[in-house]
């Protein structure tokens, strides 16, 4: 049997792909192998109707909503090596072969983490990379934004914006990003501190981050911190060899949401900046609208439906 369409990854971008094409009656392969991006995180903001529900929960009902829709299968395995051309393609999932007319990557991205000593244990507890998502319950204390230079066009923009959280915030940038003067007087008018020592270390009390210390010994007061680490492809996508943008992101045509390689459509966090859960979901759907609409017009016209 060939599905319509494999989707790789149940995230929000996968889960909510899976509904399109279930609604639209393709029979579908939705595979996760886990863990999700956001593993680390004990709730999930900004998602309208799912406001502070946990990650896992979400996923949860995203698969029983998918149930009433017979025509999509769910697994929970990994997607291996991808072979084939559009209609045709075949993938290892699990220990299994299956054969599929459309592929649709849902595979976030990896978050990488950085060389500072308590970094990894705090990410998702007290080191988070959106407000929107974890502002909320850390507002009015003590924040800190450690820039980095990959994202150095950011640094004024993200310290501004977390301004309308809290008014305690510093902008450490390790020395590895250059602020020009402009942006000091900027974020100087703005109330935000700005430390360029090296970061030595990130201390916490029973779990909980309660200051960075600098190169030097100097410690500053945070309570919250928020880091964009390096991210990257899964290798699925890397072996694939889809185009990816100047940001290592999947490259898609805006409108068709398909990828370099034709039959091979994306979306989610792999292929975006918006990264978060209704981000995904909507991607999702628009990349399966596109993927649903081409694939059904080409069934319809060669008396294959
Ligand atoms: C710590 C943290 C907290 C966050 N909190 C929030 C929040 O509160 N609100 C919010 O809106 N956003 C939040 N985000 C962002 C949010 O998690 C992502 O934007 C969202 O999960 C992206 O959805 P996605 O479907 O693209 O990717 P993911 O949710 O990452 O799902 C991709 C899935 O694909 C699977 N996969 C990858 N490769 C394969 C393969 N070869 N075979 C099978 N499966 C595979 C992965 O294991 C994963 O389960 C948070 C992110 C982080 C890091």
């Amino acid at each position: 049997m060939t599905y319509d369409a494999l989707i790789v990854g149940g995230g929000p971008a996968g889960l909510s792909a899976a509904l399109s094409l279930g609604l639209a009656r393709k029979r579908v392969l939705v595979c996760d192998a886990g863990p999700p991006r956001n593993a680390a995180a004990v709730h999930l903001h900004n998602f309208v109707t799912r406001d502070g529900i946990a990650p896992s929960d979400f996923r949860r009902i995203g698969r029983e909503q998918l149930a009433a829709y017979p025509t999509v299968e769910v697994r929970d395995a990994r997607v291996g090596a991808i072979t084939g051309s559009r209609g045709a393609f075949a993938a290892e999932v699990g220990g299994d072969s299956v054969t599929a007319r459309r592929i649709l990557l849902a595979t976030g991205m990896i978050d990488g983490t950085l060389p500072i000593e308590g970094f990894t244990e705090l990410w998702g507890r007290a080191i988070f990379q959106c407000p929107y998502c974890h502002g909320w319950e850390v507002r009015d204390r003590a924040w800190g934004f450690l820039a980095s230079a990959d994202h150095a066009e950011m640094l004024t923009h993200f310290a501004l914006l977390a301004r309308g959280w809290t008014r305690d915030l510093t902008v450490f940038t390790g020395g590895a990003v250059e602020v020009d003067e402009a942006s000091q007087a900027t974020l100087a008018k703005a109330g935000v501190r700005l430390e360029t020592a090296r970061v030595a270390r990130l201390l916490s009390e029973r779990g909980a981050l309660s200051a960075v210390e600098l190169e030097g010994g100097a410690r500053v007061k945070c309570e919250a911190l928020f880091a964009h680490p390096p991210q990257r492809q899964v290798d699925v996508v890397r072996a694939l060899g889809v185009a990816l943008d100047e940001h290592g992101l999947i490259a898609i045509d805006p409108m068709r949401r398909e990828t370099s390689i034709p039959g091979i459509f994306a979306a989610g966090d792999s292929t975006t900046r918006m990264q978060g859960a209704i981000f995904g979901a909507a991607g999702g759907t628009h990349a399966a609208a596109m993927l649903n609409a081409e694939l059904t017009a080409e069934l319809a016209t060669s008396g294959q439906l």
